[in-house]
């Protein structure tokens, strides 16, 4: 632990603060962290806690999910600027719209999406209970927000559902090529393709296994354990990271050329510390769309996901 992440630990203990990060945050900053997971993992975790500051370590979304869920909490993202572009991608008015085109369907958003977007929606999922989800959900039509990635593999998954689905997508897992994935199994025979639903179809069509960040991270190590030494990872860089760090006698290849979310690694330890000295403001959500957003991610506890 270097000087600057004991600080950071020693600092967050006097102040009773947790301090999350998601999987694809860097190294250094996982370092600093009480806890390492999935966004909403994180958030669920951030409720759980009696710490009454959290800081989160992650994108925009992730730190309203925390909010939502603990809205008498003094939550921080510390790198302000971090964004989601695919949450980004699909508006409350867009989801108002399709429910206007559609008026008998009901509106699944993937947990990725706006505190206000969620507002507007029936029920929220992740990547690992999307398909749980939308079969739980009640009538035949599903509009579906706002990864259509993510959304065609429920479609896929779900035949007895009409899948209405958005055009968003996640700009680091869609870059990611059919060709790309041939190559890296043409290049490592023997090794294991895992990849997360946020890829496209073609590249999905060709993994050993699909699953969210922390399935896959699980799933590795779970192979691993009974002789499995080489994977292809199809998501975002972080868990290229973990698993060679965990896993350091195994080869772990990155699909593709390595790909980074660059949102994700706008946040530095200096930027923790920064929260922690009171140096940046709290997030805050308006009041009712907090509400309103909380009803839909408990609809999502409610139906098992
Ligand atoms: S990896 Fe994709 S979905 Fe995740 S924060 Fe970055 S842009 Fe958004």
């Amino acid at each position: 632990m270097n000087n600057l992440t004991e600080q950071i630990r020693a600092l967050a203990k006097q102040k009773n603060a947790l301090i999350l990060a998601h999987y694809y945050q860097s190294l250094d900053v996982q370092a600093c962290a009480d806890k390492v997971g999935d966004s909403f993992a994180l958030a669920k975790y951030a409720k759980d806690t009696g710490a009454e500051i959290i800081i989160l370590c992650g994108v925009r979304f992730m730190a309203e999910s925390a909010k939502i869920l603990s809205p008498n909490k003094t939550v921080y993202l510390p790198a302000p600027l971090a964004g989601c572009p695919m949450a980004d991608m699909v508006t409350p008015d867009d989801v108002l719209l399709l429910r206007a085109e559609h008026p008998d369907a009901a509106v699944v958003c993937y947990v990725n999406s706006s505190a206000a977007v969620k507002a507007v929606s029936d029920v929220c999922c992740t990547s690992s209970s999307a398909v749980k989800i939308v079969n739980k959900t009640p009538g035949k039509n599903i509009i579906f927000v706002p990864d259509q990635n993510l959304g065609g593999y429920v479609a896929e998954q779900c035949p007895d559902k009409n899948i209405i689905l958005f055009t968003g997508f996640c700009p680091t897992h869609h870059k990611i090529s059919e060709q790309d994935i041939l190559d890296a199994k043409a290049a490592h025979p023997d090794a294991v393709a895992l990849v997360h639903p946020e890829c496209r179809t073609e590249v999905r069509k060709h993994a050993d296994y699909l699953g969210s960040t922390a399935g896959i991270i699980n799933r590795a190590k779970e192979l691993f354990a009974v002789g499995t030494r080489s994977f292809l990872i199809g998501t975002e860089i972080g868990v290229l990271e973990i698993l060679q760090r965990d896993l350091p006698d195994a080869e772990v290849y990155s699909i593709g050329s390595t790909f980074t979310c660059p949102n994700m690694k706008k946040t530095t330890p200096e930027d923790i510390l920064a929260c922690l000295n009171g140096e940046r403001g709290e997030l805050t959500l308006d009041e009712n769309e907090s509400r309103m957003a909380r009803l839909t991610l408990e609809k999502m506890v409610e139906l098992g996901g």
